[in-house]
This record gives structure tokens, C-alpha cells and sequence, in this order.
């Protein structure tokens, strides 16, 4: 937002670009567009996203946060872009030095080589350290209203925030989900087991995972939302488990090996696990692939869910 308001100030007209992916985005549009007086366009790259969080170039961060490729990929994305629309360069809000993996200047470099027309690209908060880009030398940009903020301290964006009046910052990468500890855990589970299927990645923000062995895991809902949102994603060849007298939870099971059997007990137990004591009726778990029952089988309902958590493996 910040680089935004400086690259306004020298009455140049912006346009936002949204990167939107299952893992990142932001989702209150079009406030931001009224803060800030632009219009914002939102680019999904889900698809195009799974082989840079697979096969980072550049590596991850403390997570699962390919960021230099991220940014690489963003940027590649912006310059196409901003050809396209004959606009005049691209800028981003990156700060050197901010964080210590994807913002030191050999990243920054990095990110504005493999991203493509290099001259192109301006930090505004930053510039005053980096080479001059194209606007910068042809005129377009005035090198002297760019900033020189580098490092971890945040004095400088407060000063600015204040000059702009910005009270509500996004989060920064729009709430990236791949910088939180236990979503990295799930996607490196999944690449562990060799799995490339996008939809795969697209479940990891859903319920609870387990997983029982090497190759095969559970997803269990928590709530309705979790519930709408496996909906969504299930395919009629899937294997879930659900109550037929109560709404929830429900268990998916995959498998990333040819051939596995699912341990059905074993997963019946589990779901029965994780349903309250006072909802309990008489414990009836259906087997089905998408509408049609395969199995039905009856469970204790004196189960606890303690007592399911010796029968599997816990593997996030
Ligand atoms: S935090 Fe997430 S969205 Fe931001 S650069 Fe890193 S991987 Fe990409």
C-alpha cells in the first residue's frame, strides 16, 4: 500500500495486480480499491502455482514458502502484464533487507533477473539502493521521491503510513497460509508421498489430516464449512465415510499408492472418535463412493477418541 501512495504522488496512475492462488490472495478486494483510489485485477495461478511450490529453484524459507520463486514467478507474471496493457513499469512493495530469505539483495536480484524485463522493475521503498530502473533513467520516475528503507525495522513504514493516513495494512502475502508451520507440514507430506495431483494441494486447507501409513490419508471435517468446502473437491471415485443420522464429521480417504486397501475399522473408529458425547446415537458409519453405499458398519459408541489415537500413526 505504502509503495502505492508514493508511486501516486508523482501522479502516476496504478493499477493493482492480485496473485490468487489456494494458498494465498486477498480476499477484500475491492476495499482496498477504495483506500487506495485504483483498480485492482485479480490473477489466479493455482494451476501454474503447484510446480513452484514443488520444485522451487531457489528453495524454501522457514516453511513451505518458495518465496524467491514466488516473487520471481509474480513479477514474470506483472511485466507480461504490463506489456500487454502498455503500461510503463511494474513496482512492488519489497523493502531490502525486510526479510532475511526472500528480500536481501541477492534475492532482489534474483527475483528481477528470472522475472524478466528487469529494467522494468521498481521498488519504490527501496529504489534509492538499487540500480536505476528504466523510468527511472528515461524520466518517467523521479528518482529523488523514491525511498531508501532497508532492514527489519519498521520506523520508516509507520512515518509513511501516518504521512498517508493507512490505518489497515494487509497481511503480507495475503495471509500466505505456506509460512504457517502446520499447513508446510501437510504440503511436505504430500510431496514426501509423491504426490502432484493440484487437487491434493487444494485440500490441505481443509479439516484434519491423518495419515495412517506412508501412502494413505484421511481428511476429517470439523465443521459445515469444512464440510461445503470437501464437497467441492470430492470426485464421485472417492472413498468417504460420514454418519447416516448425523450431519458430521465426515472422513475423505485417499491413496497415493496403486492398489491399497483402506482400513475401514480403523478409520470408522477414528470418525467416531470426533463426535461429541451428547450427540452420540447408536454409532452406524457408512462407507460410500460418491452416492452409493459399499459398507455399513456398527461401532461402539463408548468409543474416545483417545482410544483411536493408538490405532494410527500421526504423521503432520
Ligand atoms: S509469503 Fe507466500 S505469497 Fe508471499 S512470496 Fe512467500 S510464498 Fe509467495
Amino acid at each position: 500500500m505504502l509503495a502505492v501512495k508514493v508511486i501516486q504522488e508523482q501522479n502516476i496512475e496504478v493499477i493493482g495486480l492480485n496473485f490468487k492462488s489456494q494458498f494465498f490472495g486477498l480476499t477484500d478486494v475491492e476495499k482496498y480499491e477504495r483506500q487506495l483510489n485504483i483498480k485492482i485485477k485479480t490473477i489466479d495461478i493455482t494451476k501454474p502455482y503447484l510446480q513452484i511450490l514443488l520444485h522451487p529453484k531457489h528453495g524454501y524459507g522457514k516453511n513451505a514458502n518458495p518465496c524467491i520463486d514466488c516473487h520471481a514467478y509474480m513479477i514474470e507474471r506483472a511485466v507480461e502484464i504490463m506489456h500487454k496493457m502498455g503500461a510503463k513499469f511494474v513496482f512492488t512493495g519489497e523493502v531490502l533487507n525486510e526479510r532475511p530469505f526472500s528480500q536481501n539483495f541477492k534475492s532482489l536480484s534474483i527475483v528481477g533477473a528470472q522475472g524478466g524485463d528487469e529494467g522494468y522493475l521498481v521498488r519504490p521503498l527501496s529504489a534509492k539502493f538499487l540500480k536505476k530502473s528504466i523510468p527511472e533513467q528515461t524520466g518517467i520516475l523521479d528518482r529523488d521521491k523514491l525511498y531508501a528503507i532497508s532492514g527489519r525495522s519498521r520506523k520508516k513504514q509507520i512515518e509513511l503510513a501516518e504521512k498517508y493516513n493507512i490505518r489497515d495494512f494487509p497481511q503480507p502475502g495475503g495471509g500466505c497460509v505456506l509460512t504457517d508451520p502446520s499447513f508446510s507440514k501437510r504440503v511436505f507430506s504430500l510431496k514426501r508421498a509423491g504426490v502432484t495431483d493440484l487437487r491434493q494441494y487444494m485440500l490441505i486447507k481443509i479439516g484434519r489430516h491423518i495419515w495412517l501409513d506412508d501412502s494413505v490419508k484421511i481428511v476429517v471435517t470439523r465443521h459445515k464449512e469444512d464440510d461445503d468446502a470437501l464437497g467441492v473437491l470430492l470426485r464421485s471415485s472417492d472413498t468417504v465415510y460420514e454418519f447416516p443420522e448425523i450431519p458430521g464429521p465426515r472422513a475423505a480417504a485417499f491413496s497415493y499408492k496403486r492398489g491399497r486397501h483402506f482400513p475401514d475399522d480403523v478409520i470408522s473408529r477414528i470418525l467416531a472418535g470426533y463426535v461429541g458425547k451428547k450427540q452420540r446415537p447408536p454409532f452406524v458409519i457408512n462407507k460410500k463412493r460418491g452416492r452409493k453405499i459399499v459398507r455399513t458398519y456398527s461401532i461402539d459408541k463408548n468409543i474416545e477418541s483417545s482410544e483411536t489415537a493408538g490405532l494410527y500413526k500421526w504423521k503432520e
